[in-house]
């Protein structure tokens, strides 16, 4: 039997999944995805609650995440109001707040360590010198440490340890300092704080996250002939004997696709290739990988919640992150909190989780409007354990036309929006190449 005719199977319409099927249709190559939820969007995906559009967890994007923004671009039908721009402004309530001037980088961030209020200037010009002997090796290490580890090495004063370098840690790396593994944070820090001022940027959608990507990419990949199908999991994938070729089930249809892109999370990835004894290792790899979880805190005011920023940062409580969404998207008394990582706010229930949030932001913020409703959303298994030296499996697989994407797959950087996306550019573009050369 002779290969299929290209057409290439996406299973998953995440951002990974959605990264690799415009940048195929972009090529005119045929694709289908095949997403089980009705919303598409995976993880960064818009939920509904008390009639009001939320996120199934609340995220931030950086001014690094280039191929992200890129693709954004592309598809979507207005991307300069899509997201709020916020120039690097680190504010910790109560403890510090670090703000770039408009210099080029990275003297806006020396500028920024060594104006910072709250930082006593010894342990500034401490960060100054890390940032700058890191510069010196091209944030390289030569072996993989914890996150508290480098940050002892560089001599790191407490202020900056607890008040900038560990919550950024946690943020980027979802992994708590301890377990985390330095390279990766270095990574964020070369493109996130050194390689251009714009890199720094925080950026917050000003709409849901599906509507931000996974939705408009749709529309453009179906502009382009392919087909995107919500609410259908595909629940088996067998080699095509003789082809290079794979039979993909999904309810009770199946269809043979040239190649295959699995963008699953990375959970159900053993389950779903469990039957492809090619992939054996890396589905051990998979397995082998450990979670972190996310929870986002939800409340809704009956009236205006006045914070400091549109995000700002707590210590020494439950909420790690506040985003106001009155100022980001005009959700009027609607605060998200958001807490990364494991911590012993899993021991409570989520009633009291949230009535302890409220009761921080009253602490620190003093008296609030009347409580409409609250709603906290877990996600257990958010991002893998970013620790030390840790093995991702490569997109390119050992099997002839089939491709993994996902934000755990090999990258440098951590789970994130951003590496999903490359993985699927990755894949794609392995796709082309291999086509091209048919
Ligand atoms: C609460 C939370 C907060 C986060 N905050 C940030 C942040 O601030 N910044 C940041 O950059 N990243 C953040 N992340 C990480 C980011 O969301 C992920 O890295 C990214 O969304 C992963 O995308 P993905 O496409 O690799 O996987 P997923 O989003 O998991 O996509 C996989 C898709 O496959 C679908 N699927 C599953 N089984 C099947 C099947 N059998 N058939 C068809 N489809 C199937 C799923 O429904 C899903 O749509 C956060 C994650 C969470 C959970």
């Amino acid at each position: 039997m002779s290969d299929p005719a290209t057409h290439v199977a996406i299973i998953g319409g995440g951002y990974a999944g959605m990264a690799a099927a415009v940048t195929l249709a972009e090529q005119h190559v045929p694709v289908t995805v095949y997403e089980a939820s009705t919303v598409l969007g995976g993880r960064a995906r818009r939920v509904e609650i008390n009639g009001v559009t939320l996120d199934n967890g609340l995220h931030i994007l950086i001014g690094a995440y280039r191929e992200t923004l890129r693709l954004i671009a592309t598809v979507h039908p207005s991307p300069a109001n899509a997201l709020l721009r916020l120039p690097l402004d680190w504010y910790v309530h109560g403890h510090l707040h670090l703000r770039a001037p408009r210099l080029p980088a990275p003297l806006h961030l020396a500028a920024a360590l060594l104006t910072a209020k709250g930082a006593p200037l010894r342990e500034s010009w401490a960060a100054a010198r890390m940032m700058r002997a890191l510069r010196g090796t091209n944030f390289h290490l030569p072996r993989d440490t914890s996150v508290s580890a480098l940050l002892k090495d560089h001599a790191q004063g407490q202020v900056l340890t607890q008040h900038l370098w560990m919550p950024l840690c946690v943020s980027a790396l979802n992994t708590p300092p301890e377990s985390a593994s330095a390279q990766l944070f270095l990574n964020v820090l070369r493109d996130g704080l050194n390689a251009d001022r714009a890199g720094s940027d925080m950026l917050i959608a000003r709409e849901d996250l599906s509507t931000l990507f996974p939705e408009p990419a749709a529309a453009y990949v179906r502009a382009r002939g392919g087909a995107v199908l919500t609410q259908r999991r595909a629940t088996e994938i067998a080699p095509v004997s003789n082809t290079n070729g794979f039979q993909i089930t999904a309810g009770d249809e199946s269809r043979i696709f040239s190649h295959v892109i699995c963008a699953l999370p990375p959970h159900q990835v053993a389950a779903f290739l469990s039957g492809m004894v090619a992939l054996s290792e890396t589905i051990q790899t998979v397995q082998a990988l450990e979670y972190q979880p996310i929870t986002s805190v939800y409340l809704q005011f009956d009236g205006r919640v006045t914070l400091p920023s549109a995000m700002t940062g707590l210590s020494n409580g439950f909420a790690q992150w506040l985003f106001n969404r009155e100022a980001i998207c005009n959700q009027s008394g609607l605060i998200g909190a958001v807490i990364s990582a494991k911590g012993p706010h899993q021991d409570l229930t989520q009633d009291v989780l949230a009535q302890r949030v409220r009761a921080e932001l009253h602490e620190k913020f003093g008296p609030l409007p009347p409580l409409k409703w609250q709603r906290v959303i877990s996600e257990k298994r958010a991002t893998f354990s970013a620790t030390p030296g840790l093995r991702r499996p490569p997109q390119q697989t050992p099997l002839r036309h089939f491709w993994l994407a996902g934000d755990y797959t090999a990258s440098d950087y951590p789970a994130t929006l951003e590496a999903a996306v490359r993985s699927g550019i990755a894949c794609a573009r392995g796709i082309l190449g291999d086509t091209a050369a048919l």
